[in-house]
């Protein structure tokens, strides 16, 4: 279909986001959340849903999920009640969620959103609410039956729920690199959509466009990387255009995306839902949060991720693309900062962590966590550079490599060592400037004459008879004066 018949619709998209918190226990109960142990090991009577069991609520739990929502100017609920969320599943022992229906922790706030090749913009968000994650059922192809592990029944989720704001599928895919960025640097979740411990339900809907009254929305399911919740609405918003361009009814369903195909296909409409029939959870009494308990929750919250680059752009003059690659993990962020607190050379830096640094990790598919070579070493050999001993590429292609074997050397021997101190002392870098001059007599006419371009050229021959280690500045000054 051309891009008229799409501009005479206006896309409508909301989302469910679950993020799994890691906490060391459940979420009611002392059992390990830990990933990938043996089906049904972490898992005691209360996890179970034993009769006669009560459930007790892991603070952690409810700090995780306060952090997400100062960080996005959510009102903070003071009384909280944990609701009963009724249904039948074979992986959901008690026979109800213990969820948030009434009092989410977390009212509103908001989510900038920054999409490839657009525009900026504020997400509201609805709600953040607390709730248990069900077990899991598991259909192997050499059972019959099904089989169920209870390991992951009751690991802390919150769900985050946005206002239907966004409009394209880059912004909903804007939008969960946003809380996954989040959600790590608050240290609440590992954001790992793979493993699911981030999850992501998308609501769509198209209306004509100009109109005020949305239509009515298809939600999809089962999308494993923010890739593809991008591919899955943009395949739901063909169909449902192509639907509608036909004139036939979207009938309100929930869908499920195939990633081998790129599809969607229908699982159930929403006369089929249930009624879950929530009720206060007789068990567990309100919670209240005190103003001591908030204001200390507040006291410890990370700098986040857009404050970051708007300091590394006002205060340290970086280009903003520099300070969204530095913050996109607190990881790089805090390398990054321990660099500069011990040099003002900030976009140095900054070209060292984009450049050797990045490619190094790329390379040995290794996170900086990881990395031998200490900011401060970093430092050591930034400084070198700044000297004009060594120029950058002889500093990052031969001693960076070196240096994060050999932690012992400091950047100056082992630039001794290999021989690779540049040479400064002009007489020797004359007499190469002489050499060269004196062997392309015809070049030097012409560039008397105006061909200035060819100083290219002759700066070319005089580094390679230095063997790159000649002071560029110093050879490109004394070639300058040579030729007039
Ligand atoms: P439901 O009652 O079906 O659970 P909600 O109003 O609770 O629907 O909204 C669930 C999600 O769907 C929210 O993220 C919301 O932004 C989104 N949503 C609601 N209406 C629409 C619509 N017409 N088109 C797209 N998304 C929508
Ligand atoms: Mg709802």
């Amino acid at each position: 279909m051309d891009a008229d018949v799409y501009s005479k619709y206006t896309v409508v998209i909301g989302l469910e986001v679950h993020a799994q918190l890691q906490t060391q226990s459940k979420i009611y109960s002392s059992d390990s959340t830990e990933f990938g142990n043996s089906p049904n090991t972490n898992v005691s009577v209360i996890t179970l849903g034993h009769p006669g069991t009560l459930p007790r609520l892991n603070r952690k739990v409810v700090e995780y999920a306060i952090r997400i929502g100062l960080a996005c100017s959510s009102e903070i609920s003071r009384y909280n009640i944990f609701d009963r969320k009724n249904y039948f599943y074979p992986d959901l022992p008690k026979g109800y969620q213990l969820t948030q229906d009434r009092t989410p922790i977390c009212i509103g706030g908001t989510v900038t959103v920054s999409p490839k090749n657009a525009e900026d913009r504020e997400i509201r968000l609805n709600r953040i609410h607390i709730e248990e994650d069900a077990g899991k059922s598991l259909h192997l192809p050499e059972e019959s039956d099904t089989l169920v592990d209870f390991n992951r029944a009751g690991v802390p989720l919150i769900e985050i729920v946005t206002e239907p704001d966004l409009r394209t599928p880059e912004e909903a895919y804007a939008f969960l690199a946003e809380i996954r960025q989040l959600v790590r640097y608050l240290d609440i979740c590992d954001g790992n959509m793979e493993e699911g411990s981030l999850r992501c339900d998308a609501n769509i809907s198209i209306m004509p466009a100009g109109s005020d009254t949305f239509g009515k929305k298809v939600e999809i399911k089962n999308m494993n990387s923010l890739r593809n919740v991008q591919r899955a609405l943009e395949h739901e918003i063909e169909r449902q255009v192509m639907l509608a361009e036909k004139g036939e009814e979207i009938i309100s369903e929930t869908r499920t995306f195939n990633e081998t195909t790129g599809t969607t296909s229908g699982m159930r409409t929403k006369e089929e839902l249930n009624d879950y029939r929530y009720f206060p959870d007789p068990d567990l009494s309100p919670l209240v949060v005190s103003e001591e308990w908030l204001a200390a929750i507040e006291e410890k919250m990370p700098v986040l991720p857009r404050e970051l680059v708007k300091k590394y752009v006002q205060e340290y003059d970086l280009p903003e693309y520099d300070a969204r690659v530095l913050t996109d993990s607190k990881e790089i962020a805090s390398y990054f900062e321990e660099i500069i607190s011990h040099t003002d050379q900030y976009k140095a830096a900054s070209n060292w962590m984009m450049g050797p640094v990045k490619s190094y990790l790329n390379e040995h598919t290794i996170e900086i966590g990881d990395f031998r070579l200490t900011p401060v070493r970093l430092v050591d050999l930034m400084k070198l550079v700044e000297s004009g001993k060594v120029s950058f590429s002889i500093a990052s292609q031969r001693i960076f490599p070196v240096m994060v074997e050999d932690t012992d050397s400091s950047a100056a021997e082992i630039a001794k060592r290999l021989n690779l101190i540049q040479e400064s002392d002009s007489g020797a870098i004359e007499q190469l400037v002489d050499d060269v001059v004196a062997d392309f007599p015809d070049k030097v006419t012409a560039y008397r004459k105006g061909q200035k371009g060819l100083l290219g050229m002759f700066m070319g021959e005089v580094m390679k008879r230095g063997k790159g280690k000649i002071n560029p500045k110093m050879a490109n000054e004394l070639l300058r004066n040579k030729l007039g």
